[in-house]
Order: structure tokens, then sequence, then C-alpha cells
């Protein structure tokens, strides 16, 4: 495995992959690695590809500056983890490599519109700006045939397929399942932040998304449910939303939905989402 820190270097290591003919499929992440992490690798060595993680905390997409200071960054662990996983490459570079006018604002920005407007981004201003400008700069630096995402972030991929469709970019965007632990929380680098007694109150998001998976119900009986699930369990509600896969708005055509949930527990901000079936009767069409 081999760790690079500048973006010429990066360049020209991922240009050596495709001029041998391999594929280059790229992890984005912030680091911190688990489980979650894991499994898009893993997804990109199965695909054939040479698997390229980056790990970058990227300040544009951090509103609030607490949470960036807050932020893991056990990078010898994570070095050592992607070595083991059987990552190729790692791109590791500092933020003044990534945004060269930092601590100064930087002066281009790639805004997605529509897909982006609520849930997270209502909660979090600026945040999806960020995301999109680093992860547009990461592609046109790493030439990916295929780029591998989670769906724990779900509102983060509907953003990165709007993205690679409105300018054309030749990449495969794979959205990869959820990872949980054997509780069934979904593994965040944020969990680290959770006390035993806020562990077990964020169970209550995963559980009431399981009970709005297990059979159809309609959009009224999951939102009330969750809600009330989560508000009984103490958790301060951002949103709980049945959405469109795809639009993320409420135009839910053929009976399948997403629940997106955002929950803080003991000030960390918890997400997660499932697939539902809508019941027809309950279905809001056009
Ligand atoms: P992050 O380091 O949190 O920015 O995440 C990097 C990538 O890993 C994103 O595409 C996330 O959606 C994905 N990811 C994070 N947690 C999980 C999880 N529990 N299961 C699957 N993917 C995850």
């Amino acid at each position: 495995m081999r760790q690079i820190s500048t973006l010429s270097e990066w360049r020209a290591a991922t240009e050596d992959i495709r001029q041998s003919g391999q594929r280059v499929g790229v992890i984005p992440t912030m680091g911190a690695l688990h489980e979650g992490h894991r499994s898009l690798i893993q997804r990109a060595i199965d695909d054939g590809t040479t698997p390229c993680v980056t790990i970058f905390v990227n300040p544009r997409q951090f509103n609030d500056e607490v949470d960036l200071h807050a932020y893991p960054q056990p990078l010898d662990d994570d070095l050592a983890r992607c070595r083991e996983w059987g990552v190729a490459y790692v791109l590791t570079p500092t933020i003044q490599e990534m945004w060269p006018s930092y601590p100064q604002a930087t002066a281009t920005t790639v805004q997605v519109a529509g897909v982006t407007e609520e849930f997270e981004g209502a909660g979090r201003p600026g945040h999806f700006d960020g995301v999109a400008s680093v992860v547009t700069k990461l592609f046109v630096v790493t030439g990916p045939s295929t780029a591998y995402f989670g769906e724990k972030d779900f509102q983060q991929l509907a953003m990165v397929r709007r993205l690679v469709l409105d300018m054309g970019f030749d990449i495969d965007i794979v959205g990869c399942p959820i990872v949980r632990d054997d509780k069934g929380l979904a593994l965040s680098s944020r969990n680290a932040r959770l006390s035993p007694t806020g562990r077990t109150a964020a169970l209550a998001i995963s559980r009431a998304l399981k009970w709005a998976a297990d059979t159809p119900r309609t959009v009224d009986e999951i939102d009330h449910h969750v809600r009330a699930a989560l508000i009984q369990a103490g958790i301060d509600v951002a949103y709980v939303a049945v959405v469109n896969q795809e639009t993320l708005q409420t135009d839910i055509v053929d009976g399948s939905a997403r629940v997106l949930v955002a929950g803080i527990v003991e000030g960390v901000r918890l997400l997660d989402n499932a697939p539902v079936v809508i019941r027809k009767d309950d279905t809001t069409c056009c």
C-alpha cells in the first residue's frame, strides 16, 4: 500500500493504474475508519477495481467549529486498517493541499440544488456545498471508473448521483448498504462520542426503522411511530421523513420509499434510514 499526500503524486499514481489497464475505484472518507468504510473498500475489491481511499476531514463541510475539532483523526490506525483491508493507495492531503487559500475562503464552490435543500441541508447550512466541492475535486484529480458511497448518508449519495449526471462525469456511483453493530446501531465515526446510556437511547432509531421496514405501512403510520419512538427514548428529533428514493421529495409513485431520520443524542447528530414499502391507500401521487 502506498500513502500519498500531494495531489500531483495522486494524479500520477491513478494515471499509472489506468495506464496498466486497471480501473480506479475511489472511496472518499474522513477517516476514523470502521466496518462501514471497510464494506465500501471490500465492494471496490469485489468489483475488480484498484481500491484508492481518500482520508480528508474537509473543513468546508462543517458548519460547526466544535464538531470539526471534535472529529477523530486516528491516522496511524486508519493506515494500518487500510493496509489490512487490501487498499492499494491512500490519499492523505493537508487542508492547504486540498484548499490552497485556506483559511481564507475558497473562491470556487460546487452547488447541487434540489436534493440538498431539506434534511441535512436545512440543518447544516453550507454542508452539501462543502461535500459537492470536495467530491468534485477528488473526482477530477483521481479519474475513477467507480466511486463508492454509503447509503448511511442517503442524501449525500443522492446528491453525488445528481452531481455526476449534471456534470457528465463518466463515473459509476455505487451505493453500499448501511453496516450496523450487533445491536443495530448504524456505525459512525461519531458514535465514539456517545456514553453507554447514549448508545442505548440511540438504538431506538434503528429499532423504529426496522419496525417501519417490516411490512407495508402508510406514510402517516411511519411518521408517527418513528417520531414517537425517538421522543420516548429522549432523542431530540431533527427530522423524520418518508421520501422518494431518488428525488428525496414526497412524490412516492410506486410504493417504494425511504425513511430518513436524524436525531441528536448527547449532542451527537445521528443519521439513519431504511427502505420501506408504502401501503397503496396512503401513497401520495401526482
Ligand atoms: P465518512 O468518513 O463518515 O465521511 O464516510 C465515508 C463513506 O463511508 C461515506 O460514503 C459514508 O456514507 C460511508 N459510511 C459511513 N458509515 C457507514 C456505515 N455504517 N455503513 C455503510 N457506509 C458507511
